[in-house]
Formats: structure tokens, sequence, C-alpha cells
């Protein structure tokens, strides 16, 4: 995986305002917040993709997210919040390092969010469903 911006904030080459860190992961404030608060959090290993992630750095990221959406929301006052993570770059992702975001909605700030939803039909629910369970094995 080629370099990102974020290997130079973890190596300390870019400053950044630390949140959070540990062995495996690393939280700062994002530089283009969409609301106060706006927070990332990220794996120390480098992986581009969710996906591609190991257990080891999942499970240390699943262990600190909820106890950092908390910290935000207590030192911002927002009651509301999205997570978000966006893996490649049709799906905005612009950073090719794993990250979540963590954006407080306050006001009218915050992320916006298009969902064209349709109702999931059987026809197609049934080997969509077959064809992840076997990839799952
Ligand atoms: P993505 O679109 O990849 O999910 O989001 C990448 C995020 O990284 C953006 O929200 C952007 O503002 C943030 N970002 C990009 N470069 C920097 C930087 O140098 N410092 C900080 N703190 N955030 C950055």
């Amino acid at each position: 995986m080629p370099d990102t911006i974020f290997d130079q904030i973890l190596s300390g080459q870019i400053p950044s305002y630390t949140v959070y860190e540990d062995e495996q992961v690393y939280a700062f404030l994002d530089i283009h917040p969409l609301s106060p608060g706006h927070t990332l959090v990220i794996p120390r290993e480098r992986r581009a993709f969710l996906h591609e992630l190991s257990d080891e750095s999942a499970a240390a990221i699943g262990r600190v997210l909820p106890r950092i959406c908390r910290a935000v929301l207590a030192a911002t006052g927002a009651e509301h919040y999205n997570v978000l993570q966006n893996n490649g770059a049709p799906a905005h992702q612009a950073v090719f390092h794993v990250h979540f975001h963590v954006i407080p909605r306050i006001g009218d700030a915050g992320l916006g969010i298009g969902w064209p939803a349709r109702r999931l039909e059987a026809a197609e629910a049934e080997p969509l469903l077959g064809a992840i369970r076997a990839a799952l094995d």
C-alpha cells in the first residue's frame, strides 16, 4: 500500500490534534470537520480498506470506538452523531488508510446522507444470502 498522509500523522512528521492513542489505535481531530468534534479513529496497521484489517486491529478499534464517541458527545454537548467508514474512491474515500469518522450532529452541522432505499424482494435476498454466507465460511 502506498504511503498516505495518515502515515505522516502516525509518525509525527505532520502535526495533528491527538484525541486518543494506544499501541494499536490513534484518534485525532479531522482537519476539515463537518461539525465541531469531528474525529478520525485509525489503526496503526497500514491497510487501505476495512476488509483488509487484521482481527487484532479491528478488535482494538472496536474496543475504543464507543469510548471515543462518548467523549466527543460529552465534549461537544451533541446528543446525536454518525460513525462513517468509507472504502474506495467511488464510496467517497480520499485517504487510503482505514479510518472511522465520528461526526457529531449539531443543528444542521454534521453528515449529509443520500439514502435512495428500495424494498428488498425475496428473489434478490435469497441468492445474495447464500453467496454471502458461503463467503463467510
Ligand atoms: P475520507 O473521505 O477518506 O473518508 O476522509 C478523509 C478525511 O481525512 C477527510 O475528512 C479529511 O478532512 C481528513 N484529512 C485529510 N488530510 C488530513 C490531515 O492532514 N490532517 C487531518 N487531521 N485530517 C485530514
